[in-house]
């Protein structure tokens, strides 16, 4: 398996928000879809395969299920910022809200 983390693509980063009922998610094409499916209940060979033939796929699909920061890393790239920052004041060090992708600072705030 690659140790290089692939780059996720925004509409990617969207399909995987929609499947998780998250805002800034877009439906995907119901092939895109059948295969997020298959991505979250895969077993470790077929996963493998998986992501070999679908790279940007599974690394988002990968950061939704098991990155506490996976969800606010996907809203940002879906809007097209860096994977990590608040999207509130732009701070980068974290950590990260995991439902609304800000700061501690800011989601205490907006809490
Ligand atoms: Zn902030």
């Amino acid at each position: 398996m690659s140790t290089t983390s692939p780059t996720i693509p925004k509409e990617t980063a969207r399909h995987v928000l929609w499947m998780y009922d998250r805002l800034g998610g877009i439906q995907p094409g119901s092939c895109t879809e059948h295969l997020i499916r298959a991505m979250q209940t895969a077993d470790v060979y077929r996963s493998g395969k998986l992501r070999e033939a679908f790279p940007e796929l599974s690394e988002a699909v990968h950061l939704a299920r098991y990155d506490d920061e996976g969800i606010a890393k996907l809203t940002r790239i879906a809007r097209g910022l860096a994977p990590l920052g608040c999207p509130n004041c732009g701070d980068e060090d974290g950590p990260f809200d995991a439902k609304t992708g800000r700061c501690e600072t800011c989601a205490e705030a907006a809490a």
